[in-house]
């Protein structure tokens, strides 16, 4: 691990501000994911900016009938809250099938957002990788590619964005809010959050440098069957090759988005009128411009039978 400094902030603005004014400087929350990448020196930031002390763990009612969640709620305290499985009973499911016990008991909503991808290349600094190294190739492309991305992927990485967490969110039309170093704050639309990779995949969301999330607000509930499948080459503590969130309505209309097949959580909403037709109907849309590799090629079969399980289940 290389030398860094380290400071606990007191307070959004002030953890904004001191991230913003040194070079190379990061905000340390469970610290699951970004540690792991500074022992192995992919992360290598030179200051951290630790915000566990914030007063950012509450989850609280809206006005609007929603719910706002605290950027340092705890996985585990998210999946168990009773308004969240009475009413978001999909995130309830998306969390618990993410890493493990322990890790949940530690990460936080805003770090599970942000967690990196899980491309072998990434982790493998012998390997050329243009999101570790911008400018240096991509060693997945013309590789062993089984578990990366078929759509959304660009000629610079074929990554996906790993976690399940935000595949629920972006189902149920979550919002990021944040502040930055000035004080600003907004609101913005979880599917506008993660970024395509194009020809920067070292930029990975619309944060700037210094914003901290500060909270994840989600609408009023839509009612329906909430419904989570994962498939992984584990039975635990692994990533999805493919996974499918869904809220299906008595009629078999509904919402869908998938994890494990791109750069960010995938949902194409014109795709959702289909639902009442069934899987094929639905992901002959979602993944119309796929470019799998022949390694990965699989996960459109597989994404279209996982949603035809899931289909089953909802009438079940
Ligand atoms: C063995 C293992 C298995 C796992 N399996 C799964 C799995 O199956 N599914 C899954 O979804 N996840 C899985 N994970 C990932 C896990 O969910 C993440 O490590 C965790 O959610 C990260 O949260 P954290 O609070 O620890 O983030 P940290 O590691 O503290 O931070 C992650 C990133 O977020 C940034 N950050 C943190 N808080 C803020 C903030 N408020 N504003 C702006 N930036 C911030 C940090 O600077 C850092 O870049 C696994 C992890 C491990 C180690
Ligand atoms: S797919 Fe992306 S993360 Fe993986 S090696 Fe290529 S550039 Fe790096």
């Amino acid at each position: 691990m290389k030398a860094f400094t380290y400071e606990r902030a007191q307070s959004p603005a002030q953890a904004a501000a001191a991230v913003a004014r040194k070079p190379g400087a990061k905000f340390l929350a469970g610290g699951t994911n970004l540690l792991d990448l500074m022992k192995l020196q992919i992360e290598t930031p030179t200051h951290l900016v630790d915000v566990q002390d914030l007063a950012l763990d509450k989850i609280e009612e809206t006005p609007e009938g929603g719910l706002r969640i605290g950027a340092l709620v705890r996985n585990t305290a998210l999946a168990s809250d009773m308004r969240v499985r009475r009413d978001y009973g999909v995130l309830t499911k998306a969390i618990v099938a993410g890493a493990s016990g322990q890790l949940r008991n530690k990460a936080t909503t805003a770090g599970n957002l942000l967690q990196r991808t899980r491309c072998p290349y990434f982790y493998d600094t012998n390997q050329p990788c243009n999101k570790r190294q911008p400018g240096s190739g991509c060693g997945a492309i013309g590789g062993v590619s089984r578990q990366l991305g078929v759509i959304g992927v660009s000629d610079a990485c074929i990554a996906t964005y790993p976690g399940d967490m935000a595949v629920a969110l972006r189902l149920l039309d979550a919002h990021v809010e944040t502040v930055d170093p000035q004080g600003a704050v907004r609101s913005i639309p979880i599917g506008e959050f993660h970024r395509l990779w194009g020809d920067t995949p070292h930029l990975e969301t619309s944060l700037k440098r210094g914003e901290l999330i500060t909270a994840v607000t989600l609408p009023r509930p839509i009612g329906g069957r909430h419904l989570y499948h994962k498939v992984r080459d584990r039975a635990s503590y692994a990533f999805a090759l493919v996974s499918v969130a869904a809220v299906i309505q008595p009629d078999g209309s509904g919402r869908v988005a998938f994890g494990g097949v791109a750069p960010r959580p995938w949902r194409i909403e014109a795709a959702e009128e289909a639902m009442p037709r069934g899987a094929q109907a639905v992901t002959a849309q979602v993944f119309a411009e796929a470019r799998p590799t022949a390694d990965n090629r699989f996960k459109l079969q597989l994404a279209t039978r996982t949603l035809a399980g899931v289909m089953v289940e909802a009438r079940s």
